[in-house]
């Protein structure tokens, strides 16, 4: 029920200064994703600790090891595109593994539930 190609986003928007990034879906679905959950969710096996507590936990039980562990989280230096399934993220912490496919992100779309403010310009 969930062919790749309905999952690909139509639009993506990175927000710098308020670290943050907004995906529009083909479904018309907008969800918002901040540096700092996109980071801790980093599905690579390096990182693959940090996204079971992220499953199991609620975000305020995830220990200081782990907040420290991945660093000052920071900011972002590049996001590239892997084919047409995924995205890549080169974090400024210097961890470069992730590659988080559509499904993935829009798995994290429903802990992510920030709305989003009305901006048109
Ligand atoms: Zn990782």
């Amino acid at each position: 029920m969930t062919e790749p190609a309905s999952e690909k986003p139509t639009g993506i928007l990175v927000d710098l200064p308020q670290r943050l990034i907004q995906i529009t879906w083909r479904d018309d679905a907008v969800r918002v994703y901040d540096f700092d959950t996109l980071r801790r969710a980093c599905p690579c096996a390096e990182c693959r600790p940090w996204l079971h507590d992220l499953l199991t936990q609620s975000p305020h039980e995830i220990s200081a090891a782990t907040r420290q562990a991945v660093g000052n989280l920071a900011s972002l230096q590049d996001i590239q595109p892997v084919g047409s399934y995924a995205l890549h993220f080169n974090w400024a912490d210097g961890h470069t593994s992730g590659i988080y496919d559509w499904k993935y992100l829009r798995t994290l779309d429903a802990s992510a539930d920030l709305p989003l403010t009305d901006q048109t310009t």
